[in-house]
């Protein structure tokens, strides 16, 4: 959305506006029926519908996230997580630098999910409160994937499927979900006796996907994203309205 606006009308809505939204996905696999830019597409169409609805800002979005697991599978780019930290938390100091202080990573991509938080952390030492919005995690959107699917799977699954498939169908390989849900993993990533394996996908799924993407729809798609906005805008209304006390760091212990 920003990249839309000259300099002068950012100078109006910057004035304006209390919150920046700043999307954020990958282009990593997402099995053989599902585009690369899955994850950027979602959180971007996201933000920015959101964006419009409210009168926030919201930046360009960042395409590449840490996708380091999904490399055997062609077309996968990823970034290090200290590169994308460094680069990420710059970004949200210069939306900071004109003078808006409350930050909403739009995250679109899993992987991304653990540095985004620290970065907030550290961002809240230097008085820019920012917090990390994942779709897919939101407890309203779990509950339709409750009522919508009986297989809910994560990693290009029929959520994302559903999603791809209403923003954007023609890049929904329908003829491939059949391969995607044979080759597909029951669960995303390798548990042994409580310890976390340091998986590659390429470890337990042949299609790349978790899960059955074959109940996935348009329609799903419509209440799946219709769900997420309404929660985010009313993240974002929350975080406009929240007095200076409840987001700054708190004084020291007597
Ligand atoms: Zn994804």
């Amino acid at each position: 959305m920003l990249e839309r606006y000259s300099w002068t009308k950012a100078r109006e809505l910057f004035r304006k506006a209390k919150v920046a939204l700043i999307p954020v996905g990958s282009t990593e696999q997402h099995g053989p029926h599902l585009p690369l830019g899955t994850d950027f597409m979602t959180a971007e169409a996201l933000a920015e519908s959101s964006a419009e609805e409210t009168g926030v800002i919201c930046t360009p979005i960042i395409p590449v996230g840490i996708s380091p697991a999904h490399l055997q599978f062609w077309g996968t780019l990823s970034i290090s997580s200290d590169a994308f930290r460094a680069y990420m938390k710059d970004l949200a100091l210069s939306v900071a630098m004109h003078g808006i202080k409350r930050l909403i990573f739009v995250n679109g991509h899993g992987g991304n999910g653990a540095a985004l938080q620290e970065i907030c952390r550290e961002l809240r030492f230097q008085g820019t409160y920012a917090v990390v919005w994942q779709w897919w995690l939101d407890p309203e959107v779990l509950n339709v994937f409750e009522k919508l699917f009986t297989s809910r799977g994560s990693h290009a699954g029929a959520g994302e499927t559903s999603m791809i498939w209403l923003i954007n169908e023609e890049l929904v390989d329908k003829r491939a979900l059949e391969e995607a849900a044979r080759g597909a993993s029951e669960v995303f990533g390798i548990v042994k006796h409580g310890a976390q394996l340091p998986y590659d996908t390429a470890d337990f799924s042949q299609s790349g996907a978790t899960l059955d993407p074959r109940e996935a729809s348009r329609e799903a798609g419509e209440v799946i994203f219709s769900t997420a906005k309404t929660e985010l805008v009313k993240l974002i209304r929350w975080l406009a309205a929240a007095p200076d006390k409840e987001l700054q760091l708190k004084a020291h212990m007597p």
